[in-house]
């Protein structure tokens, strides 16, 4: 197999595994959670998942990234993510990114930017400000974005919520 041919697979993964984050997002709002949605993946399949539970668990920081690589290194009995790659439905906030770099993942692929985030009623660019990122040849992990047709779905589904607890 060419490395090319390498190359096309996984972004064939990475591109079903986005769907399942886009998915799982969307769900969340549905199940009371925030419009966000992330998973922990190795080789070719999904170690675990997880959803914003800020205002269902009255906690902060628990960001579907955060809740995801907590709950693939549960199920991992590790410490470690390295090897696996952290698929997000928006691009990772400062503090999930820091997390992503403490849990030492090879990669971080999310969809939906922070833009369309602040669309949503979730702006914190200015909190990105505060972070603002150094050269990406400086970044132990790269941080791409994959832009997928439906990557505002989640967001959507937000704002048509009459219900949302805002945060
Ligand atoms: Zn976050």
């Amino acid at each position: 197999m060419t490395s090319h041919a390498q190359e096309t697979n996984v972004r064939e993964f990475e591109r079903a595994w986005m769907e399942e984050a886009i998915g799982l997002a969307t769900d969340s709002v549905k199940n009371g959670g925030g419009p966000f949605g992330a998973l922990v993946a190795g080789d070719d399949e999904v170690v675990a998942v997880g959803n914003n539970q800020v205002t269902a668990t009255l906690d902060p920081v628990a960001h579907a990234e955060v809740s995801a690589m907590r709950a693939a290194c549960k199920k991992l009995d590790t410490f470690s993510l390295e090897g696996y790659v952290l698929i997000t439905s928006c691009e990772p906030c400062p503090m999930c990114l820091s997390a992503a770099l403490w849990a030492r993942v090879d990669r971080v692929v999310y969809s939906a930017d922070r833009h369309d985030a602040a669309v949503a009623g979730f702006d914190d660019r200015k909190f990105y400000d505060l972070f603002e990122k150094k050269p990406e040849s400086m970044w132990p992990v790269s941080v791409e974005q994959l832009d997928l047709p439906n990557r505002t779905a989640p967001f959507d589904t937000w704002l048509a919520k009459p219900d949302r607890v805002d945060y």
